[in-house]
């Protein structure tokens, strides 16, 4: 009898262990969002180094009361110049927020892609910021930022005499020259690929040592030889920075070294361009987002058999409807692109050309909007 009494007990126990875990985990698969929102910085976050549209309350409600994620989201910019984790640590302190380098993706992140073909060979980086850093740190093993490299060529520049800030002092002054590539290297061994990893600082001496390096067979000073390959992080014309209208950018710097090198030599320049709006940037942030959403839920991969996308939407917020917006139609299911009006675009109606599903004012509102229209606020 008690036995009998036991066992009924036990199977209740059981039954109501059974349903509550049936319950909870119905509710824990509801809650699990299956949309994920992809910011662009430059316009929609940031204006310099200044927040924007609000940009710090609105990321603030992508977290739970204890800082912790809950809904899924990367950066997703054609800047760059500094490796994932240093933006990382940036992005977290200009906007109040922990973000982690696999939420960071820059429009020099594909070139991790290149590391097999040129692990072992000399490459020169060109950019803003720390292009070589960025380089080293993907696994190239022979880099040396245009900077290093120039400064190992006397008179390679004729108006650096002229150039008060120059370069050249930064690097004989501050910058160690990569140790891993003997300065004697420069003089015998090829140069066989330039990535503009972001935006050039010193345009007449970049483009006349690209010039240099890419008609002759990357050995600048010697007889002409194969076009080495060159690489550029993003093709953006014009970026928002807080000067009142926009800036040129590293699409303008490929058009002048373009038209300037197609003068200079017999063939065209033959260069690669990554960054939005190409569909691959679009579906590798989707893998990305993906593997947040698995970092955050250990079922992840129990329920997500298929090869489906696993998101229902996925959220582009953009400033600049010839990249951002047009990147993100181009892509099509599952993006839904929404324009703000804080960067490149300002029009009052939707964009002519690249006419976005939502224009707002700003980044906050279409927050906003994503959470009140996915029940998740
Ligand atoms: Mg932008």
């Amino acid at each position: 009898m008690s036995f009998q009494l036991l066992t009924k007990a036990r199977k209740r126990t059981v039954f109501s262990y059974l349903l509550s875990r049936a319950f909870s985990h119905r509710s824990e698969r509801a809650c699990r969002p299956t949309f994920g929102i992809a910011f662009d910085i430059d316009g929609v976050l940031l204006l310099g180094n200044s927040p924007v549209g609000g940009s710090p309350g609105a990321l603030k409600r992508l977290y739970d009361a204890d800082g912790k994620l809950k809904i899924p989201y990367v950066f997703l910019t054609n800047g760059g110049g500094y490796p994932e984790a240093k933006r990382a640590f940036e992005l977290s302190k200009l906007l109040g927020i922990n973000v982690t380098p696999s939420q960071v993706l820059q429009g020099h992140s594909p070139f991790k892609q290149l590391v097999k073909r040129f692990e072992n060979d000399l490459i020169v980086a060109v950019g803003k910021g720390e292009p070589a850093a960025v380089m080293t740190e993907y696994g190239f093993r022979y880099v040396l930022s245009i900077d290093e490299y120039a400064s190992c060529f006397e008179n390679i520049d004729p108006l650096a005499p002229y150039k008060k800030w120059t370069t050249k002092l930064a690097v004989t002054q501050n910058a160690k020259f990569n140790e891993s590539v003997p300065r004697n290297d420069v003089f015998s061994k090829r140069v066989q690929a330039a990535f503009v990893v972001s935006d050039p600082v010193d345009w007449s001496r970049d483009i006349q040592v690209l010039c240099d390096i890419l008609k002759t067979g990357g050995l600048p000073g010697r007889n002409v030889g194969p076009q080495p390959h060159i690489y550029f992080a993003n093709d953006d014309l014009e970026y928002q920075t807080k000067f009142p209208s926009e800036r040129l950018g590293m699409g303008a710097f490929r058009i002048a070294l373009e038209s300037i090198f197609n003068r200079i030599h017999p063939q065209s320049l033959e260069y690669t361009s990554f960054g939005k709006p190409h569909p691959s940037v679009f579906k590798n942030a989707e893998i990305l987002l993906e593997k947040l959403v698995a970092s955050l839920y250990d079922d992840f991969y129990d329920i997500n058999h298929d090869n489906t996308s696993y998101f229902k939407t996925l959220y582009m917020i953009g400033d600049n409807p010839a990249v951002d917006i047009k990147g993100a139609r181009q892509t099509g299911h599952p993006w839904f692109s929404i324009l703000t009006r804080t960067g490149v675009f300002k029009g009052k109606e939707n964009h002519d050309k690249f006419s976005a599903d939502l224009v707002v004012d700003t980044v906050e509102e279409a927050v906003d909007y994503i959470l009140t229209k996915e029940c998740a606020s």
